[in-house]
């Protein structure tokens, strides 16, 4: 459990993020926790590099409506008092952790009295040295030898409320470490490909190597990491467990990419329709598509639909035609018959 929220063995993949601002700052650290939390954050992590955050955390901890993950490089009294704050979680960086070695037994007793699980995040760009020099690089065998060799530094004490990350940014040799690791422990596994990129490209790396995992049944809690807010890569995290079907999917919108028989202007039709539902927390599939050729078929099988030709829409509903509209009225039915079917639904 992290704080509330279990993660490993049949829970639901749960979505994290870390906040950007200076955890001392709390307002801000709250506020932005607060953004999070609207978004579908299930845990949030917060980075503790001064004795002024870790000052911040007991409030943090209190006040947050999702459970707090103190991430601490370096100095082992600021787990200590994250611990004694009342975090849910800390996460330790193997990189770091010989600093740890005489204070892993009193960490690990600490954690135990309060109940509090810790993260070995093994990370390529920190790895530890004697690794670097063994395998030349961090290759996936470096990353999983660390990141065991960092449980049993805990396990000796008897510890073992232990989940691991072993990131790194090249989505294909992350793969490999996650695949290496799930056949070597039962630890819970927190997925990320790290330092991803800008929100294109990381979302791209990020679906690729989490998809590819997730598939296989490999990883308890995901972060995608964005050099972005962090309220995108929750709406990403979020995006990547309904594609898996790992979580029910809220709204999603079917359109085509258009072509050389589209009889109307698909990208905007598409975009108008989700600016027009956006927020609507309904699982709803709406298709919107451009011709006669595909349409009527994906507009069928959707919760509601269109496919145009001749300058009108054939609106469907649950399958059935309901009614034929001007193009430039759309927009507007799919709109209505959306909040229509969701006030049905009994959702707002
Ligand atoms: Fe082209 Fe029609 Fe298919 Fe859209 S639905 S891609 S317009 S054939």
């Amino acid at each position: 459990m992290v704080g509330s929220v279990p993660v490993g063995g049949d829970a639901p993949v749960s979505v994290q993020s870390m906040t950007t601002t200076v955890t001392a700052d709390i307002n801000a650290t709250l506020q932005q926790i607060a953004a999070l939390t609207a978004s579908g954050c299930q845990i949030v992590r917060v980075a503790v590099p001064s004795q002024d955050d870790a000052e911040a955390l007991p409030i943090i901890a209190k006040k947050s409506q999702i459970p707090v993950i103190a991430d601490i490089h370096f100095q082992p009294k600021y787990v200590f008092a994250a611990i004694e704050a009342g975090c849910a979680a800390v996460r330790v960086n193997p990189g770091n952790i010989k600093k740890f070695d005489d204070k892993i037994g009193e960490i690990a007793r600490a954690a135990s009295d309060h109940g509090v699980p810790i993260r070995i995040g093994v990370n390529a760009g920190s790895l530890d040295p004697r690794l670097l020099q063994k395998y030349g690089k961090a290759t996936p065998e470096a990353l999983v030898e660390s990141a065991l060799w960092e449980c049993s530094l805990f396990e000796e004490h008897g510890f073992r409320d232990i989940k691991i990350s072993v990131k790194h940014n090249d989505p294909v040799v992350m793969v490999q470490a996650y695949r290496q690791l799930a056949a070597q422990c039962d630890y819970p596994l927190h997925l990320g490909v790290t330092e991803a990129g800008p929100a294109f490209q990381g979302t791209i790396k990020s679906a690729v190597a989490f998809g590819a995992l997730l598939a296989e049944g490999i990883g308890d809690t995901i972060r995608v990491s964005l050099s972005a807010p962090p309220v995108e890569e929750i709406k990403v995290g979020i995006g990547i467990l309904e594609s898996l079907n790992l979580r029910e999917r809220g709204l999603e919108i079917v359109s085509c990419p258009s072509c050389g028989r589209a009889q109307v202007d698909v990208y905007t039709l598409a975009e108008q329709v989700q600016a027009g539902l956006e927020g609507l927390k309904v699982p709803l599939r709406v298709a919107v598509m451009g011709c006669v050729v595909n349409g009527p078929g994906e507009a069928r099988e959707a919760d509601l639909g269109v496919a145009s030709g001749n300058g009108k829409g054939q609106i469907f509903v649950k399958g059935e035609v309901i009614k034929t509209v001007p193009e430039s009225q759309i927009v507007e039915t799919l709109i209505e018959e959306a909040l229509r079917l969701a006030e049905e639904m009994g959702v707002e």
